[in-house]
């Protein structure tokens, strides 16, 4: 069996001999006498880095032995130099380690467990079997990132069936021997498989991003250490940029975004008033023609304008109410009519003006590409 070294964290580079290499379909497995690769466990994924300059794309376990998926064959029982991806291998102790830090603080509050454990770079989900409040939440945090500060060793130990038994951890297991648990000095006790910092100090941080309800519990959204920077950094990157758009100090920026939607809010009631306006008048100046169809030009008017407009218009003529709405390429159109077959008028609108759209008997809108003259003409032309 693999003699495995990365109860050492910060163990990255070692030697070995291949004792076993077979290809797969998703590459060669090679087998070492001893590593430092972590195989996938315990909610951390498995290393990636090189083993005698060929890249070890995944590590996992397969029968009791650690198995380095590589892209090219070992030759076996050669000496082969591994080097894990020390970038990647730290992140991800760091939010591991980042994660037993902070549920050693909510444990030891709350007495919540950890029931659910997800761990990629860019959000790492720890589900507690309770609800914690934003304040526990907070002073959790705080005390984690304190702990941070007084740099605390986190050390691996195998404890003898009896220190075991008497031993309060977390994630307490059936199993009485070989159980590797995970030790914050002082915070935690934890049974857990994979490698993690050697001590809070490399955690760097540990920063709840957020928090949702979760089956009757709560779900939390965490990063830590570089992790946990990128993050800021982005967020930072983001409200600075909001920041420079608005004017505003960049702690002051939703205050400057809450006024900006207050003017937005009031910029709009005044449209729909001028629109409103500008209807009665229209609406006031329409003469009662039963013969003769309304084409009415508007410019700047929504959608729901023109429909009023027209609404009230059909009620003046036995023809038709066409409200028009300069746009972009041309009009937007609502027309409307109590008498005439307007769904099937539409195909013929469309096709003489350049335009689509449809709708009801009652009413049909779109739009058209053709110029006022032309629109003027084929309308004033349906009274005829
Ligand atoms: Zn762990």
């Amino acid at each position: 069996m693999t003699e495995k070294l990365f109860d050492d964290g910060m163990l990255f580079s070692f030697s070995a001999v291949v004792t076993q290499c077979n290809e797969t379909q998703n590459g060669f497995e090679a087998v070492l006498d001893r590593s430092a690769f972590f195989p996938e466990g315990g909610g951390q994924a498995g290393d990636v880095g090189t083993l005698g300059g060929v890249e070890v794309i995944d590590t996992y376990e397969k029968n009791g032995e650690v198995v380095h998926l590589c892209k090219s064959p070992l030759e076996v029982g050669a000496e082969v130099r591994g080097n894990i991806d020390e970038n990647i291998r730290i992140r991800r102790m760091q939010n591991h380690s980042g994660e037993h830090l902070l549920m050693g603080f909510i444990h030891n509050k709350l007495g919540y467990e950890n029931v659910g454990f997800h761990m990629g770079s860019e959000e790492v989900l720890l589900d507690l079997n309770g609800v914690i409040s934003p304040e526990d939440i907070r002073e959790c945090e705080q005390r984690a990132n304190e702990a941070i500060a007084r740099n605390i060793p986190i050390t691996i130990s195998y404890p003898d069936s009896g220190t075991l038994a008497a031993l309060e951890y977390r994630s307490k297991l059936e199993m009485t021997e070989n159980v590797r648990i995970v030790t914050i000095e002082g915070i935690d006790n934890c049974a857990c498989c994979a490698p993690h910092m050697p001590t809070t100090g490399g955690i760097g941080i540990v920063k709840v991003i957020s928090s949702e309800s979760n089956r009757g519990g709560t779900r939390l959204h965490i990063l830590s250490g570089l992790d946990a920077l990128d993050l800021i950094r982005k967020r930072m990157e983001s409200n600075a940029a909001i920041s420079h758009l608005l004017s505003a100090k960049p702690e002051k920026t939703a205050d400057a975004v809450e006024k900006l939607l207050n003017e937005n809010i009031a910029l709009k009631r005044q449209i729909t008033e001028n629109e409103r306006h500008a209807a009665e008048e229209i609406i006031s100046g329409l003469k009662n023609d039963s013969r003769k169809s309304f084409c009415i030009f508007t410019r700047g008017l929504g959608r729901n304008t023109m429909r009023e407009i027209a609404n009230q218009a059909v009620k003046l003529t036995d023809g038709l109410a066409a409200v028009f709405s300069e746009e972009q390429g041309g009009f937007g159109y609502i027309i409307a009519s109590e008498k005439l077959p307007l769904r099937t008028m539409a195909r013929d609108i469309n096709s003489a003006l350049g335009g689509k759209g449809g709708g009801s008997d009652l009413m049909i809108q779109g739009s058209l590409t053709a110029k006022r003259g032309e629109i003027e003409e084929y309308f004033s032309g349906l009274d005829k």
